[in-house]
């Protein structure tokens, strides 16, 4: 028998159709949330989830900014320091915030998901991890290890065999490996130097210590890549097993992200190249078994999120592809985002205005969005397309007066001119994803961002030179 590949690659289509676009971590995008919104609209949001009984479960998300020496390609909100009394103060902050956002949560606290992210959360000493998660449940109800997803990303260059054991018992239960490539030269020209052993050794020690699952996190187009490191570093990989494979494209945008600048742009490899990269991962990933669940991210088929996805339960959130549906977000941290109930909130990003705000007694909310009902319709329609890759557009817009038809009349039309390149199909009820489309899946998605619209029309009606003068927001979509 043969099965339909999970995802297929076409070069014309992809250089035809990439551009600038957003990764839908969240809709709207990030960058729709004003100071508008700030602590009052929050509190308005949680009692709206009061009074409605809410019981649903929590994800919670730490943001632990801190980290040794600084990776040039980073694009991440990160403290780079080596005076460790940093941490200290922050966890003192974060057990302060995290305890309030427990009592605001009071009767509806229960944790299914926990990640903590970064930067580097394991920045924070063994001692210290260990007093954030008891603080952690003293605070917050967590479902049971088998029951909850507990992960943390793990710069292998920071720990060993005996605290990968630690984070386990003090209840982790997944880990998120940063790997980015295996190859010296690359690792000398990003700054971040990590032998192949030192990573296999975490690897092997989070398997013994009983990690459900292991991911790890790759990027293609960094400087020195190659066709042939790259094949080397996918060789290495396979054979390593992890249970999720997360191939970053990488983004060098210096007008937005400083530490590139220490990238030298003839270090690249061309646009050329890194299709065949791309090719070159996609092929030897699913040939080894592992399943393209969508944006970026791959799944051995037995994995949860892959489980999940066949059974069109997979959600997406801030940290990515999640298992667990309809949970508000509770992000807590420095520049950390929540999503409660209809609601974004964003933390202050620099670490004064952040306990400023704490030590007024406030929650550190520096400004947000709340979605209004076209919003919330047309973040639904993002979550299947990005999650399922498919569609059915009666249920989407069940209960209302419009049928989805009427209601999308104007996205559909756009949408015919990528049913005649084959990336998606529409029938009476069902817009789906074809295999050829799925790599291109943000690009589907803008037709339904009605804020992209609305920034685009603004664009159109600018003058050149404005126009030119305006930096690029998002990266490439492929
Ligand atoms: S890539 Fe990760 S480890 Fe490197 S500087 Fe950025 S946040 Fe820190």
């Amino acid at each position: 028998m043969t099965t339909m590949p999970s995802v297929q690659f076409d070069a014309d289509i992809i250089r035809k159709l990439s551009m600038s676009g957003p990764r839908y971590t969240s809709y709207p995008t990030a960058d729709r949330f004003t100071a508008r919104f700030g602590y009052g609209d929050y509190l308005e949001a949680l009692a709206g989830l009061t009074y409605r009984g809410g019981r649903r479960p929590l994800s919670l998300y730490l943001h632990v900014p801190f980290c040794d020496r600084l990776c040039y390609y980073c694009a991440c909100n990160k403290i780079i320091t080596k005076d460790r009394s940093k941490a200290a103060t922050y966890l003192g902050y974060l057990k302060q915030e995290t305890a309030m956002q427990g009592k605001l949560f009071a009767g509806m606290n229960r944790v299914e998901q926990l990640h903590l992210g970064g930067g580097t959360p394991t920045y924070f000493s063994n001692a210290q991890m260990g007093e954030l998660m008891a603080h952690l449940r003293r605070h917050f109800d967590f479902a049971p290890d088998a029951e909850g997803e507990y992960s943390i990303e793990i710069d292998p260059r920071t720990v060993d065999a005996r605290r990968i054991h630690s984070l386990r018992a003090q209840g982790f239960n997944r880990a998120s490996l940063g790997v980015q490539d295996f190859d010296p030269d690359v690792q000398q020209a990003v700054n971040r130097i990590q032998p192949y052993e030192e990573t296999m050794a975490v690897m092997n020690a989070a398997r013994d210590a009983g990690f459900r699952s292991i991911s790890v996190d790759l990027i293609y187009g960094l400087p020195q890549q190659t066709l042939r490191t790259m094949e080397q570093t996918l060789s290495k990989i396979i054979v390593a097993n992890p249970d999720r494979i997360a191939l970053y494209n990488y983004a060098h945008m210096p007008h937005l992200f400083k530490p590139q600048r220490r990238i030298s742009e003839s270090d690249l490899p061309a646009s050329a190249a890194k299709l065949d990269m791309l090719a070159l991962c996609i092929s030897r990933l699913t040939a080894a078994g592992y399943v393209y669940i969508g944006m970026d991210h791959f799944a051995k088929p037995a994995d949860d999120l892959a489980v999940a996805q066949r059974q069109g339960r997979l959600h997406r959130n801030f940290q990515g592809y999640s298992t667990h549906a309809e949970t508000d977000l509770v992000a807590c941290g420095v520049s950390a985002i929540s999503a409660v109930n209809g609601t974004y909130s964003q933390n202050e990003k620099t670490l004064d205005e952040y306990y400023a705000k704490l030590d007024a007694g406030r929650l550190p909310i520096a400004r947000g969005y709340r979605l209004g009902n076209d919003d919330l319709l047309r973040r639904l329609v993002v979550q299947r397309l990005m999650c399922d890759f498919a569609l059915s557009l009666a249920s989407a817009t069940e209960g209302m007066a419009v049928p989805f038809r009427e209601y999308f009349a104007p996205e559909l039309r756009e949408l015919q001119a990528f049913v005649a390149d084959g990336l998606v199909t529409l029938d009476d009820d069902w817009l789906s994803v074809t295999p050829k489309g799925r790599l291109l899946i943000r690009n589907i998605c803008m037709v339904f961002d009605r804020h992209l619209r609305e920034a685009r029309l603004q664009a159109a009606a600018m003058p050149a030179a404005a126009l030119a003068a305006q930096p690029l927001r998002f990266s490439r979509t492929i």
